[in-house]
């Protein structure tokens, strides 16, 4: 089946429900078995690393759906739903690691993965070294006995580098690492990890799966071989998520294709339509054929969402953006992005990065193109342009 077919239909099963279109939403802590014996076998069957239902926190019936449905999306052997992307990203690492290992890290890596990098994984005796995004198979030079994971971010979620994903899951793979991805930005739907020689891929399913602003969720899915080690960690940690957030999971996925095609649409014309502004600098957007990424992004994509950068030109300072940004009317200021409507954040990577410094000129303004009319996201950003005053 093609893959807009699967997200239809994958993770239901309407004939076992009274013919309901939708799994339905089951708020459960307790699972009443009908036997001893069936209860046994359960255990053993969890214990095997199948999924059952036991207990609320182990797997209920509409965590499962989300479970079976992103699995089959994304390609991968079995997924696991998480509170959050940020939970999800901190047991995955956690989950194939102990005292004396190493990581290797992308500096352009989501900015709370690096604070879980250099705080709880540092005091678990793991070191944690970030590394140039546009390495490539170079990483094999940083690979040391003890790296059990390299961990991939593309494009960056702030600063839009692309990865040579492939090159470096080759040099990984030859030292016996695992490859670890966060692959929010493209869903699964936009980047096939499994076919680029990912292990272990995370979502913050918060943002476009989610897609409507109002639920936070994480999915972690990997290979066979990575599955065992991720499940037990996540069990381990008390790691689940109610059946409501899980349900806006399920239904944002199945419009996910729909959405993501108009967020492209929208999020590539106003990057063009920015890359003309005499106040910007530089527009980081993969998709656009003067980013250094883009041959990557057309070779490994299969196309872009609505989240990208702009660079100012210099001579900009914190005030000055703060008219621009505090003005708009449709371009909302808050964390997060892949819902359906516009927002704006300002980030300084300079401030964070380690291993590649980050160079301006100017202020770095990250936008997230909703699926409201372009020629109004136009006339809002004008419109801040001129109380930016260049
Ligand atoms: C938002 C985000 C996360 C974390 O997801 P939450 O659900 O907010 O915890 C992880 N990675 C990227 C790239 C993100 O943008």
């Amino acid at each position: 089946m093609k893959q807009d077919t699967k997200i239809v239909s994958a993770g239901r099963d309407p004939e076992a429900n009274l013919g309901i279109v939708n799994p339905p939403v089951y708020h459960t802590s307790t699972i009443l078995q009908p036997s001893l014996g069936e209860m046994r076998r359960k255990g053993e069957a969890r214990a095997r690393g199948e999924s059952v239902t036991m207990y609320g926190r182990i797997g209920h019936p509409t965590s499962l759906a989300l479970e079976d449905a992103m699995a089959e999306i994304e390609g991968g052997y079995r997924c696991f739903a998480f509170p959050s992307g940020l939970a999800a990203i901190a047991t995955a690492l956690t989950a194939y690691v102990g005292s004396g290992d190493h990581v290797l890290v992308t500096d352009s890596v989501y900015r709370p993965t690096r604070s879980y990098c250099d705080g709880l994984l540092k005091r678990m005796g793991v070191e944690t070294t970030y590394y140039d995004p546009l390495i490539g198979g170079g990483i094999a030079d940083l690979i040391q006995e003890n790296t059990k994971i390299v961990y991939v971010e593309a494009p960056g979620s702030q600063t839009f580098e692309m990865q040579d994903i492939p090159a470096i899951a080759e040099a990984a793979h030859a030292a016996g690492a695992i490859v670890m991805m966060d692959n929010t930005w493209a869903t699964p739907l936009y980047f096939r990890p499994f076919e680029k020689g990912v292990d272990v891929s995370i979502h913050a399913g918060t943002k476009y799966i989610v897609g409507h602003s109002d639920a936070m969720l994480g999915l972690v899915t990997t290979t066979e071989t990575a599955w065992n080690p991720l499940r037990a960690t996540a069990q381990m940690l008390g790691q689940c998520v109610g059946p409501d957030d899980v349900y806006l999971g399920l239904r944002g996925l199945r419009t996910l294709s729909v959405r993501l095609e108009r967020h492209m649409k929208n999020g590539l014309e106003i990057a063009r339509w920015l890359e003309e502004r005499p106040e910007v600098d530089r527009v980081l957007h993969p998709g656009l054929p003067g980013h250094p990424g883009h041959d990557i992004w057309k070779r490994d994509f299969l196309g872009a969402s609505g989240l990208f950068s702009i660079v100012l030109k210099e001579g900009h300072d914190d005030d000055a953006l703060a008219r621009m940004i505090d003005g708009y009317e449709l371009f909302g200021l808050g964390a997060s992005w892949g819902g359906y409507e516009s927002l704006v954040i300002s980030q300084k990577p300079e401030q964070y990065r380690t291993a590649t410094p980050w160079r301006g000129p100017g202020p770095l303004v990250r936008y997230h193109i909703g699926l409201e009319d372009p020629d109004d996201l136009r006339e809002d950003l004008s419109k801040g342009f001129a109380r930016l005053g260049s």
